[in-house]
């Protein structure tokens, strides 16, 4: 199996799920290659059936995971009433959201678990197992049809949550914590130090009953990401600010908006 260098920033290691292959780590842009998509998750994307076949025991809890994800998302789908993608998303569509954001903004949230990381530093010994960066978002009122799905959200929280405690906004699925066990191990043979769990939340009415929607994600940090990352005491406003800035929207509003 191929290993990836030791990159400061993981997100490379998220965003690789749709730009390379699982398993040669081939380059869909760099080769010019067609990679095929995991019909088990539809995350998963490989350059050939041997490369998917190759990375199926790796893959594969992952893969069953998401899978079973999927699924419960099926059936919450068809509680919703008087569907619109932009006014009254299935939960599936805001879950593609959420992720979608997740994918756009991994060197902010990357940042902030940093951040975090740094604060607690001398509170606990592996404080990326203790805490959780919790990111809440919010839908936009007066969604555009050609809007891009990432720029949808606002912020309304970013902040860390003891492991523990995060059980009550998935409903006590402490799958994540699995997940993550799993990443410690490949980040760790890939010369990473520790790994940050980072849960992307957004609240879904139009199922019935309304739920809480999460997209998980992880990154592996080492001693360097502190000197590569800005660390402020400021790093809830930073990325509250750099989301808004990323999405085009002018920094007045928000303002505007928070003082009303
Ligand atoms: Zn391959
Ligand atoms: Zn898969």
């Amino acid at each position: 199996m191929s290993i990836q260098p030791a990159l400061i920033v993981d997100s490379r290691a998220a965003r690789r799920e749709f730009t390379q292959c699982q398993m040669c780590g081939k380059d869909k842009e760099h080769f010019k290659i067609k990679l095929s998509v995991c019909t088990g998750c539809r995350i998963a994307t490989y350059c050939s059936s041997k490369c998917q076949r190759d990375n199926w025991p790796a893959h594969k809890q992952l893969c069953l995971q998401r899978r079973k994800t999927n699924e419960q998302t099926a059936d919450m789908d068809r509680t919703v009433k008087d569907h619109n993608p932009l006014t009254h998303p299935l939960p599936s569509e805001l879950i593609a959201e959420l992720r979608s954001f997740t994918q756009k903004f991994n060197p902010v949230i990357f940042q902030a678990g940093i951040n975090i990381m740094h604060m607690g530093r001398h509170l606990w010994q592996d404080v990326w197992r203790e805490l959780v960066l919790m990111i809440f978002l919010s839908r936009l009122p007066d969604i555009q049809e050609n809007s891009r799905p990432w720029a949808r959200f606002k912020v309304d929280h970013v902040l860390p949550v003891p492991t523990d405690y995060v059980m009550n906004y998935t409903g006590g699925d402490d799958s994540f914590v699995q997940l993550r066990r799993e990443r410690e191990e490949e980040n760790l043979a890939n010369g990473y130090t520790g790994t940050i769990t980072a849960m992307i939340c957004t609240g879904c009415d139009s199922s019935d009953p309304p739920k809480m929607l999460h997209n998980v994600t992880f990154y592996g940090f080492g001693p360097h990401s502190f000197v590569a990352v800005e660390l402020t005491p400021e790093w809830q406003k930073s990325f509250t600010e750099n989301v808004e800035k990323m999405c085009g929207r002018p920094a007045t509003e928000l303002e505007a908006s928070s003082s009303t």
